[in-house]
């Protein structure tokens, strides 16, 4: 059930790790992530929503190259690791905030954000008004669609589906201050945008993040097609 052990503060028995009233957010460790986007499509499948839905997106990003010295020795600057980004269910949400029917809800009990399909118009305003362009118009539906944190099943006492479809156990789901509190607070490395909506969001580094041999300024998204 649990994606890299029991939900902190509990042994995983019903009742004990579900907390009313508490902001709920990911991690995402990027030392552990390979790119196998199976996190997106458990979160698609679950909410039966066809190819082009993207309730978590997977970054590729890489850069850099290999520089010959003058003693003829190869250096590498070569880099490149994964981010999986799904809705990161902000405290400030712009996209409830800019939301014109308020359709788009953040749940007081868990502090998850989605829209109600019965009052959202497929305006489109929540996606241009988020920075990590989470809220997708579904095409069938002509409604807006993201990741709901698997409200119901966490409700349910269960791990959304992406936590728990992840091989690598590369995501945790939980109470974001004790995710905070286990991984740290970074929620922006390249190419995410600045955290200025107060996502709910820690990413955990891994070497090339962590290290000063590359110049991550310098990366780009290699499968610009997969997410956009
Ligand atoms: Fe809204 Fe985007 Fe934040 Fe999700 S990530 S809560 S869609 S602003």
């Amino acid at each position: 059930r649990w994606a890299r052990g029991p939900a902190p503060g509990s042994s995983g028995a019903r009742g004990l790790w579900w907390k009313p009233m508490t902001r709920y957010g990911f991690d995402f460790d990027s030392s552990r992530g390979t790119g196998c986007k199976t996190c997106g499509r458990g979160g698609k499948d679950y909410h039966d929503r066809g190819p082009d839905s993207l309730f978590r997106r997977i970054y590729d990003f890489e850069g850099g190259s290999w520089e010959k010295t003058s003693e003829g020795a190869w250096n590498k600057t070569a880099f490149n690791y994964h981010l999986a980004i799904s809705c990161n269910h902000c405290d400030n949400a712009a996209c409830v905030e800019n939301c014109p029917t308020g359709a788009m809800q953040k749940d007081e009990e868990t502090g998850l954000v989605n829209s109600d399909p019965e009052v959202c118009i497929g305006c489109g305003t929540c996606r241009n008004s988020c920075p990590y362009d989470a809220p997708r118009i579904d095409a069938e539906l002509s409604r807006a669609r993201k990741c709901d944190g698997c409200l119901a099943r966490v409700r349910n006492e269960e791990q959304p589906m992406c936590v728990g479809a992840c091989p690598l156990r590369a995501l945790e789901f939980g109470p974001i201050d004790e995710l905070r509190e286990k991984y740290g607070d970074t929620s922006q490395v390249a190419p995410l945008p600045e955290p200025t909506t107060a996502p709910n969001l820690v990413i955990g580094s891994c070497q090339a993040i962590d290290s000063n041999t590359y110049n991550l300024d310098e990366g780009y998204i290699a499968n610009p097609l997969e997410v956009e």
